[in-house]
Formats: C-alpha cells, structure tokens, sequence
C-alpha cells in the first residue's frame, strides 16, 4: 500500500479485501468461504446474540527486515481458542482449521501488511460465534468462525513510555470459578464500565484484583501484569486470569536472561517493593506502568521514577519484539514463516 503513514496507524478496525468464514452444522465444519463483506448474516435467536456463546483471539503478522511475513506461536491461540469454545460448549475449530483461515486471512490481504521498520504489523481477529437458534438458555448446534485482519501502528506513538493504571475494587472482571481464564465476549462487557472511567479519571487502564479476598492483583485490563524485583519476574497466578501468550513467552525470555521466574499471588502491599512493573499482551508487548493508583484510598506506588521503562522491561521488549520480526533468532521455535 502506497501513501499510507504506517508509523501514525491507531489500534483500531481498518477495513480491508477479504476475510473468510467457515460454518459448522450438522455436527461438522464445512468448506472455507472468502468474502469481501464486512457484514455477517445472522439469525436474530442465535445464542451469541442472547447468551453470549461468542470467544475471540488476537494475534500479529508481522513483516521482517526480508519482506517475510511471521506469525507468532498460532498453535497457542488455536489451543486457547479451544479451551474457550470448551468452556462455554461451543464447537471446536481444529487446529488445521485455525491455521488455514489465519494464513489465508493474511495472504488475502498481504498488502496491508505494513512493511518492516514502523513497529506497525497487521492484526488478525479470529471469532468464533454461535449461530444456532435458541430461545431456551442452552448451546447453539451451528457455529461460525470467521477471521479478519487490518493494519495497526506502534502502540506507542512517542515510544516505550510509562504509563499510568489504577487498582479498584468496587468491579471485578471474571469470578473466581467463572470464565476469566478463557478469551470470551462476555469478560470484556463486565469491564467496561471501569475501564471507561479510569480512562475518564485519566489512567490508561484498571487493574483488577482477585474477586474472592480482593488483596491480590489479578490483571490490568486485557493485559496480564507482572514486576520485577531483586533479578525476579514476578507474574500472578489465580484461576481468573486470562493466560497471556506474551506474558507465557516473557517468563520463557526472562530465564533465558538469567532472571528467576515466579508465578504466585501477588499482594497489592508488594508494590511498595517492586523495581518494575509493566502490562503485556499482544497489542502493546509491554507496557511499563510508571504509577498505580489505588482509587479507594488514593494511595500512590511509583516505578519509573525518572519517567523511563526499567531496564528489565526493556530488555523483555526488545528481545521479543525482535524475535517477531525476525531480527532476533527464533531459538524456541515460536515464528511461522508464511509463504
Ligand atoms: C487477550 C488477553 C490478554 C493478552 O493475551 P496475549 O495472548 O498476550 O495477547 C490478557 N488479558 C486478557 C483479559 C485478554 O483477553
């Protein structure tokens, strides 16, 4: 694509050629359809609609410094993919399945995969939906998965800057044995209301605690959360999180940095001691949080004093970063060359 400031794209909907979609009715998945529609066709009783039997993944392709197009480790999104139609009983979509639809979402549209050298790549949303009709509370028989993509810039525009968050407790993301550790619709609808206001009360996201005891920290948002202390990346553990491929493939690099890795529960008190801390996932790798704000006693933790990322971050960030692009060797065999 010509003219197209790639350095300035927002992460945001950016509309592109084609996108595929694939059904499944009577008990099987048929063939894979292209469309250059960006509208779907949908029953007005479908369970997605009504019960929220919808699961989604988000995941890059990125060009490389040899005009090569990557993914990064689809075999965990298609597994998460499948633990989230598991955990609210929708359809599998098999693993071949996932990959064909992901790599001809992204070949189909190959000319909007930003060229090398903005931090941009192109970001592909596959979605699974039940399709079926029900009026009864129960699982559709027919299912749809479909998978878009468009071009997204650098998540931070003036670079790896620290950015400011906010721990509450009067909303939770996910119960404690509910759905928050799988990648469904309904998670995100139960926090946008604290979202929107730590937007409006000026922080870049929520940080939300562990629902039951409301003493440690679950995760920021749609990000995980993790610190660093004494040569350790610290990451919480709770059954409602939502396992994060960055943060899985951080605790990977952090070792191989010759940092220890602990997955524990988190308690807010810690902050006090924490060198680092910072928000991953696949939009932004890291995003080094500056200060946390706890809003119901307006208690600060600072990091970053000096207003930079820590050290540990960015070294996590740029290692990662450069395995996608190819930059960095792929030494844990996590890329796909698409060709
Ligand atoms: C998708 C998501 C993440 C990040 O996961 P990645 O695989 O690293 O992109 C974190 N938290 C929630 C709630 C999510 O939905």
């Amino acid at each position: 694509m010509q003219n197209m400031d790639w350095g300035k794209l927002p992460f945001g909907y950016f509309k592109t050629d084609y996108n595929v979609r694939c059904y499944y009715r009577d008990g099987k998945w048929g063939e894979v359809e292209v469309s250059s529609s960006e509208y779907i066709n949908i029953h007005m009783a479908a369970t997605s609609l009504h019960y929220g039997q919808e699961a989604f993944e988000g995941m890059k392709a990125y060009r490389g410094k040899d005009g090569k197009i990557r993914l990064f480790r689809w075999q965990e999104n298609a597994k998460r993919m499948r633990k989230s139609a598991d955990g609210i009983l929708m359809a599998r979509v098999p693993d071949e399945l996932f990959f064909e639809m992901v790599s001809k979402a992204v070949k189909l549209n190959e000319r909007f995969v930003p060229p090398f050298g903005h931090g941009a790549a192109l970001y592909i949303r596959p979605l699974l939906i039940g399709t079926g009709v029900q009026v009864g509370v129960s699982p559709a028989k027919e299912y749809m998965f479909m998978v878009f993509v468009g071009p997204v810039g650098p998540y931070f525009k003036e670079g790896f800057n620290p950015v400011s968050m906010q721990i509450i407790s009067d909303f939770d993301r996910a119960a404690p044995l509910g759905t928050g550790h799988i990648k469904v619709g309904g998670n995100y609808a139960g926090s946008l209301f604290a979202m929107e206001r730590a937007k409006a009360e000026g922080y870049a996201s929520v940080i939300f605690l562990e629902a039951k005891e409301k003493k440690y920290i679950d995760e920021a948002g749609p990000a995980n959360f993790f610190a660093i202390k004494d040569n350790t990346y610290i990451t919480p553990k709770s059954n409602s999180i939502l396992p994060s491929i960055t943060n899985m493939s951080l605790m990977t690099l952090a070792e191989d940095l010759g940092l220890k890795v602990d997955r524990r529960q988190v308690a807010v008190e810690e902050l006090d001691a924490f060198e680092e801390a910072g928000a991953c996932g696949t939009a932004a790798i890291i995003s080094p949080i500056g200060k946390i704000t706890i809003r119901e006693t307006g208690k600060v933790y600072e990091f970053a004093k000096d207003g930079k990322a820590g050290p540990v971050s960015t070294k996590l960030f740029k290692k990662l970063q450069g395995i996608q692009y190819g930059e960095e060797p792929d030494t844990h065999g996590w890329v796909t060359i698409l060709d």
